[in-house]
């Protein structure tokens, strides 16, 4: 295959044994496909090891013969048990997929920002810290660890209540009991909205799932995420320190 041509007249030799073998074939296939040495066909489960048997041309006085043989089970490609279509996140979703190929599940992603988010603003956007149904944190501004919580309002009536804790008797709260339990000044205009979600349950999850990820110290417990996430919270945690 050295010279140029090679592979034009390599093709046009092929084209013209697939013509003459194919067409003198007692049942010739519906379709037959080739690119360079790749063939796609269809044939009849009792016709496939007959087609395959080796066949010999002769052209001139050259004898060719022509071997076929059917895909490695490897290459075959097998249907999936099932398909789930999820919202792409860099890091998060090459994870799951990797979990799910063994299972024989096929993920397929779908961009998480649309064309249309993006260019059709019909109203201007309400600032994150005017928005209700949000993630958010706020650190210790002494040994700078962080909350993180939840809320169906808007931050500042959250954070105004943390507040209010430090004072009050009427109010719990784990960043006023950090606070007073070890004599530490919170940093409260460090609070902002890492996340949204308006449903209560996935925000109570997204809640769990920043905790469990940014690692927030002062929170008492850990939240509702089920252990079922726990090694990609592990996987996670691992690629980010
Ligand atoms: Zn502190």
């Amino acid at each position: 295959m050295g010279s140029p041509v090679s592979v034009t007249v390599a093709n046009l030799v092929m084209e013209d044994i697939e013509d003459k073998d194919i067409s003198t074939y007692p049942s010739p296939p519906p379709f037959w496909k080739r690119f360079v040495d790749d063939i796609i066909t269809a044939l009849p489960k009792v016709s496939v090891q007959p087609f395959f048997k080796p066949s010999k041309f002769y052209r001139g006085d050259h004898q060719l013969e022509l071997r076929a043989r059917p895909a490695s089970s490897s290459k075959v490609m097998m249907k999936p048990k099932a398909t789930v279509v999820l919202p792409y996140i860099k890091n998060v979703s090459e994870c799951i997929k990797r979990i799910l190929l063994p299972l024989d599940i096929r993920t397929c992603f779908k961009p998480h920002t649309t064309l249309r988010q993006l260019l059709v603003h019909p109203k201007d956007p309400i600032p994150v810290e005017s928005q209700t149904g949000v993630i958010y944190q706020v650190s210790c501004g002494t040994c700078h660890i962080s909350y993180i919580g939840q809320t169906g309002r808007i931050i500042t009536h959250r954070l105004k209540e943390r507040k209010q804790a430090l004072t009050s008797p009427y109010h719990f709260s784990a960043v006023a009991e950090h606070a007073m339990k070890e004599s530490h000044v919170i940093d409260w205009k460090s609070g902002k909205v890492i996340d949204i979600c308006h449903q209560l349950y996935p925000r109570c999850y997204l809640e769990s799932w920043y905790i469990k990820t940014k690692g927030s110290k002062i929170n008492r417990d850990e939240g509702l995420l089920p252990q079922v996430y726990g090694s990609l919270v592990k996987h996670i945690n691992k690629k980010t320190k």
